[in-house]
């Protein structure tokens, strides 16, 4: 079967946007701020472990096809791995050991008892078919089973990943385990031990900081315009929760296009229009806007929920908003940062805290699963709330102590977490 490729707009930028090396270099802005100790640099800069596969696959025309898979284990110093799983197909094994470390420092910021992980698939769902993609997560969760389980490495879902390929997830680890494992896998149906409120998670916890942010600077939430790059989970989400916020959107994007109404857009009509037509495009009362035009706009609240590398040094000196809070993982490159940060005006909120309401209430999931004793969403809600105004307060407050902006204040929180977490632990044997 043919690939056809996701449109993702490359940024004509000199920069190196190789994940990996992105990530590093900001960790390694940060060790050095925090004068972390060379010999656990060296240990943290890596993954602990990386698993490269071969699946194959055989397809609904009876040919075979194999696609690369990856899972990737940054840290466990602090509990068991936790990420999530990527189904796209420009996944590489460098982008998924930028998320798997991302990820460590992540659960750090929040406070969670768990490690960075993340696994991803080079594959293009929108061109499977269920049956298809049902055989291609069956065999990764197979190959993947050794290393993962509840108390060593638990997925969750993450672009073009959602409940059905954890529950496909959960049922091939069981059935070759001999028993059920609801805390293999996070982001399940709630009627197979998911836990509500984790579809919003991501979403509502970008909330908390935004909100957070907000009396921060000075800026009304009710009646701040706000603009969205991805309209997926993470998205529109965050676009409905915004606006019932009293937040006015004024622009969204997804892989087809834009659309801006600069007196705001209904978005509950709009999520009615994405289902029914698949894309927010054509949506009445707008008019078409690119991704990148969108990226630009004068707003107070820009959100990057899509991929990584839209904010550029390209495109960065022309950013107008007020607040960039990034869903998404790794939307900023490093040098647009340093203009960010120098230029002043603009607080980033960083992804790893930004995104992190979904990984905190993955843990409430899994915490749900191990005792078989389930919370409703009013209670996932509040939990969530807390450990997201700490997170943003944690962050906030380091990054003016060592006078850096908010993703070297949020690094410095995780690695400090992570490196106590070691040194005291010792490196075995
Ligand atoms: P998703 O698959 O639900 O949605 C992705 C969205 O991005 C889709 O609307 C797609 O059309 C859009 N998109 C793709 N290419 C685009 C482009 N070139 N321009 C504009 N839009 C484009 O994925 P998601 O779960 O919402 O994840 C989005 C981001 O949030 C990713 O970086 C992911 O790692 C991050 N994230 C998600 C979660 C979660 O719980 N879902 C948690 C943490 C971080």
């Amino acid at each position: 079967m043919a690939t056809a490729r996701i449109p993702v707009p490359i940024r004509q930028t000199t920069e190196d946007l190789n994940p990996f090396r992105i990530a590093m270099r900001q960790f390694d802005t940060a060790a050095e701020k925090c004068g972390l100790d060379p010999g656990l640099r060296e240990v943290l800069r890596r993954p602990r472990r990386a698993l490269s596969l071969s699946l194959p696959v055989k397809m609904d025309d009876g040919s075979t096809r194999v696609f690369d898979g990856f899972r990737v284990q940054h840290n466990s110093a602090r509990g068991p791995c936790k990420g999530g799983i990527r189904y796209h197909p420009d996944v590489t094994f460098d982008e998924v050991k930028a998320l798997a470390s991302w990820m460590t420092w992540k659960c750090a910021i929040v406070n969670i008892p768990f490690g960075g992980a993340k696994g991803g698939i080079v594959c293009d769902t929108h061109k499977m078919s269920k049956g298809e993609l049902e055989r291609l997560t069956r065999r990764y969760a197979y190959e993947i089973s050794p290393i993962i389980g509840p108390d060593k490495d638990i997925p969750a879902p993450d672009v073009y990943t959602d409940s059905q390929i954890m529950a496909w997830i959960m049922d091939t680890y069981s059935m070759t385990h001999g028993s059920s494992a609801p805390g293999v896998v996070t982001g399940k149906p709630t009627f197979l031990g998911g836990s509500f409120g984790r579809n919003e998670a991501t979403a509502r916890g970008c909330l908390f900081v935004i909100r957070s942010a907000c009396e921060v600077l000075g800026i009304k939430l009710n009646g701040a315009t706000v603009a969205i790059e991805g309209f997926g989970n993470a998205g529109s989400i965050a676009a409905q929760l915004l606006a019932q916020n009293g937040a006015t959107v004024i622009a969204v994007s997804d892989s087809q296009g834009g659309i801006l109404n600069r007196a705001g857009l209904n978005v509950s009509e709009l999520l009615a229009h994405k289902a029914k037509t698949g894309s927010v495009t054509g949506f009445h009362n707008s008019n078409p806007i690119s991704s990148d035009a969108l990226l630009e706009l004068q707003c107070d609240i820009l959100i990057p929920a899509a991929l990584e590398n839209q904010i550029t040094l390209e495109n960065v000196d022309r950013i107008q908003a007020r607040i960039v809070a990034e869903a998404a993982n790794g939307p900023t490159t490093p040098d647009a940062d340093a203009v960010l940060h120098q230029k002043g005006g603009v607080m980033v909120i960083p992804d790893i805290l930004a995104n992190a309401g979904g990984v905190t209430v993955s843990y409430f999931e899994w915490v749900q699963d191990l005792q078989e004793l389930f919370w409703d969403e009013d209670d996932v809600n509040r939990r969530l709330e807390r450990v997201m105004v700490k997170a943003f307060s944690d962050v906030h407050s380091t990054a003016k102590k060592h006078n850096v902006d908010m993703r070297t204040g949020a690094y410095i929180v995780g690695i400090e977490r992570v490196a106590t977490a070691m040194s005291t632990r010792g490196i075995w044997p």
